[in-house]
């Protein structure tokens, strides 16, 4: 994995002065490393019968659709507010500063459905947590969550409690 690293690129003061920005462009501009990564984050659940993959947006996405075509299914969209266009349901969390929510068409995801979560990075598990409570309010079973990059010192992994997390590279 040490050759991954080398493929993340550190941003200082971005996008606010004192957050250093895990900036995975390098990575998915080499054929090599996006192969690898999105190998890693797969490998773990490759048994685990997966019927759907859901990615969060943005850069979730990104390694969702890859991580579903290796496991032999499809996708589903975790998305800011405003941003799907049919019926959804939306779950609110809270920030360091304020609110923000992340909703999922109704109709994707079912209750006989396995679903693996999908990021690039935790940092402090807010967002993931959500998206796992609306997959999970939909009556799926949340199988884990994978992620390419964890911030373990902000310890999002403390924010989720009785899901299987694995991210490849820690910090
Ligand atoms: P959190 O809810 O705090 O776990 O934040 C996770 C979301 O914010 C993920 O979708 C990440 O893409 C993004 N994110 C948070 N911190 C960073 C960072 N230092 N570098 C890159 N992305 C980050």
């Amino acid at each position: 994995m040490k050759e991954l690293l080398s493929h993340i690129r550190d941003v200082p003061d971005f996008p606010r002065p004192g957050i250093v920005f895990k900036d995975i462009t390098p990575l998915l501009g080499n054929a090599r490393a996006l192969q690898r990564a999105v190998d890693a984050m797969t490998e773990p659940f490759a048994n685990d019968g997966v019927t759907v993959v859901a990615g969060v947006e943005a850069r979730g996405f990104l390694f969702a659709a890859p991580i579903a075509l290796k496991l032999g299914c499809g996708v589903a969209l975790l998305r800011k507010p405003g941003k799907l266009p049919f019926h959804t349901h939306r779950v609110e969390y809270e920030l360091e500063y304020g609110k923000d929510a992340i909703e999922i068409h109704q109709d994707a995801v079912t209750r006989s459905d396995r679903v693996l979560l999908v990021d690039d990075v935790i940092a402090t598990g807010g967002t993931i947590r959500a998206a796992a409570e609306l997959v999970s309010g939909q009556g799926a079973k949340v199988i884990g969550l994978t992620f390419l990059i964890e911030l373990g010192f902000l310890s999002g992994r403390s924010r989720l409690e009785g899901y299987r997390v694995h991210s490849v590279l820690a910090f």
